[in-house]
């Protein structure tokens, strides 16, 4: 057999395989408190649920326009401006089969060999799956625990030269939590112009997720960079909508036709009935959005004081997303080997910091999308393990 020399390339999503390992333990009678898939544990709201079974019975079994449903791409427009104030063409947004796509057409747009693509490290494992396979080079933006797991606009734009193509930029973060601050934002979007070749794919799929009063802040928001900016969102976390698969892109004049094409090429359209659904979403009653994002709240609070009494274990209050990622650097363990330890012996599942790229050694990520009692268990059984390994 002989695949492409690309596809040694590819890179995948650990949170996966540990999904699949946590089931299996617990298909073997463990009691496995899953810490590790980033999904919301809510269920989609119900008046979501009900417009995607009302669209299949009012016969919506087809194939769609490829770019998404006109109603669909007007109301991500009018949520954009009643969000941002800013006022964008619907022709411009496409709906896609879930947010990923939107960052795999964004780098297999830009990248080739010699092309340079910037991403955060740690950061989304599929910015740098995506950019190797591309055959572009991948330039880590370092997100430091003593940067508040943000970055300083002048260091990312010491990494720019003129083979870069793109800068892929996400804001709340996975797996960090963290929340780039509106002034290097600005300051990025200011340094760009003297750097006019240079795109940028903002990835917001958590823009609704904020806490303590934060304003999240949209790179659409400046002006100067909006001709070569794209931008993903969509309803997977939103809406706890993770397996309807549903997003959305926003993309500039000058690369909407080949987007579109890649749409046609790559999918076709998005399912019929989760288009409706998403109408409903955004149009609907947003309270269910609030009170998921109270309860993570809730959450965020206790997760953090929990990891912080543990001996080894030291943990920054997460600005955003539902992630906390704490260094365990003190108990001497590598992020592999935690993640394996709590997993194996705990039935913790988590996800090491590493698979996030280089930068997340010395880290592990937990997802506090499970309820408050399930989160104390987890906690119970950590602090056990960490006494015991720090002889405590
Ligand atoms: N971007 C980031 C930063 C994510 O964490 C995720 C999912 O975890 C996605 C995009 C993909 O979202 P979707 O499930 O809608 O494809």
């Amino acid at each position: 057999m002989s695949v492409s020399a690309k596809m040694s390339k590819l890179g995948t999503e650990t949170a996966f395989d540990v999904l699949a390992r946590a089931a299996a333990l617990a298909n073997t009678g463990m009691d496995v408190i899953n810490l590790g898939i980033g999904q919301p544990d809510f269920p989609t709201p119900a008046p979501i649920v009900e417009a995607g079974i009302q669209a299949l019975k009012d016969g919506h079994h087809g194939y769609t326009a490829a770019t998404g449903i006109p109603e669909l791409r007007e109301a991500v427009a009018e949520d954009i401006a009643a969000r941002r104030g800013v006022s964008v063409n619907p022709d411009h947004i496409l709906i896609m089969p879930g947010g990923k796509m939107t960052m795999s057409f964004a780098i297999e747009m830009f990248g080739e060999e010699g092309a340079e693509i910037l991403y955060p490290n740690p950061g989304f494992p599929i910015y740098e799956s995506m950019i190797r396979y591309s055959g572009a080079t991948p330039v880590p933006i370092p997100l430091l625990e003593s940067a508040d797991f943000s970055f300083k606009a002048e260091d990312v734009l010491t990494l720019v030269n003129e083979n870069t193509r793109l800068i892929i930029i996400n804001t709340p973060a996975n797996p960090t939590g963290g929340v780039i601050p509106r002034e290097e934002l600005e300051k990025l979007a200011k340094g760009l112009k003297d750097w006019p070749g240079v795109f940028i794919l903002s990835d917001e799929i958590y823009s609704r997720m904020t806490y303590d009063g934060l304003n999240h802040c949209s790179l659409l928001e400046f002006a100067e960079i909006r001709d070569r900016l794209i931008l993903l969102d969509g309803w997977s976390k939103t809406y706890a909508m993770t397996g309807w698969r549903l997003g959305w892109g926003l993309w500039p004049e000058q690369l909407i036709e080949y987007a579109k094409r890649l749409c046609v090429n790559y999918h076709s359209c998005v399912n019929s009935s989760a288009q409706y659904a998403g109408i409903a979403a955004l149009k609907g009653d947003q309270s269910p959005v609030d009170e998921m994002m109270t309860a993570f709240n809730r959450r965020r609070k206790l997760i953090v004081a929990r990891l912080n009494e543990m001996a080894g274990v030291s943990c920054v209050m997460p600005k955003g997303a539902f992630y906390a990622f704490p260094n365990i650097t003190g108990t001497g363990l590598t992020a592999k080997q935690m993640q394996d330890l709590l997993l194996e012996k705990d039935g913790i599942a988590t996800i090491a910091g590493t698979s996030f790229g280089k930068d997340g050694e010395g880290y592990i990520r937990f997802s506090y999308a499970n309820s408050e009692e399930n989160i104390e268990r987890a906690m119970d059984r950590m602090e056990k393990r960490m006494r015991e390994i720090m002889g405590a």
